[in-house]
């Protein structure tokens, strides 16, 4: 997680500087809250992202790409997948465009907004608690900004394992576990059932005998009750069009407010009354007085 005095070391060469800082990241975190908002992906779909064995296989998923346009489309660049192991992602940002919006003088790790937005897809989005944490930045003179996710186990066995998958568990407990009997009776091919196991072992459910390990017996016993919390709709990227045009028209705070302001007409300003104000508020003892004096001045 981001350190708040990591936050606070940030020097700008002046206001004005800061200010249209300030004014672009609001602008991207608006266009987050609204990408994050609109795209709930259902745990099909997270799961064959969770399953994957390798940064290849990520990059493959409809889920990150998806992701990776999101993402580009808020304004935090171009999103790769680096690394995957079990229960950790790490994400690579080559042209980031958060560091360019501070001094060029800056040091640390100062992604903060790309972090919050890789944690809120997950946990909004994907419904997978885990942390985030920027490791490498380039403002340090790294080749890009790394992202680490690690992800809740608990959220992962929620996830990860299908119905399939709960059957193949079930009969692996059986001794006499048959590969081609399995794969038969339910419409699977043998490497796919292999690949199962493959999984089943990368999260500790069976060992390296394919004997169900203590992780995998109490995944068993909650496994039923998991599968009842399930919601099936449809992904985030069929609707891809209708969350680039609500990202596309969201504008920032600032801008907004410029928006409304600027039709308004110049207020022409009495400047006799000022100093007729000033002069009763040297004279009134409080402030509800000279209230009440200016309401009577002005009737
Ligand atoms: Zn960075």
């Amino acid at each position: 997680m981001v350190e708040p005095e990591e936050k606070a070391t940030i020097r700008f060469q002046s206001f004005a500087e800061a200010i249209s800082s300030l004014e672009k990241l609001t602008k991207i975190e608006s266009k987050i809250a609204v990408a994050i908002e609109n795209s709930r992906v259902p745990w099909k779909e997270s799961r064959k992202l969770l399953k994957c064995m390798n940064s290849g296989q990520v990059s493959n998923t409809t889920l990150f790409q998806f992701m990776r346009e999101l993402f580009f489309q808020v304004g935090l660049g171009k999103l790769e997948i680096f690394d995957v192991g079990r229960f950790q992602l790490t994400f690579q940002i080559k042209e980031c465009e958060i560091i360019k919006l501070y001094p060029s003088t800056e040091k640390g790790k100062i992604c903060f907004v790309t972090s919050d937005a890789i944690l809120k897809f997950f946990v909004k989005d994907l419904d997978l608690p885990c942390t985030v944490e920027e490791t490498k930045c380039i403002v340090d003179g790294n080749d890009c900004c790394e992202f680490k996710v690690e992800l809740q186990p608990l959220g992962v066995y929620k996830i990860a394992l299908d119905d399939l998958d709960s059957a193949l568990i079930e009969e692996l407990m059986n001794s006499k576990f048959d590969m081609k009997k399995f794969a038969e009776e339910n419409f699977l091919e043998e490497g796919e059932v292999e690949y199962r196991l493959d999984v089943l072992k990368s999260y500790q459910i069976i060992d390296s005998d394919s004997h169900l390990t203590e992780i995998g017996s109490t995944y068993k016993k909650f496994a039923q009750g998991l599968r009842t919390l399930e919601e099936d709709f449809d992904p985030p990227w069929k609707s891809l069009a209708e969350i680039t045009s609500a990202i596309a028209a969201k504008n920032s705070f600032a801008e907004a407010m410029r928006e409304t302001l600027n039709p308004e007409p110049f207020i022409k300003v009495d400047t006799s009354e000022i100093v007729d104000l000033m002069d009763e508020a040297r004279k009134s003892k409080s402030f509800a007085e000279l209230i009440s004096k200016y309401v009577k001045h002005t009737e």
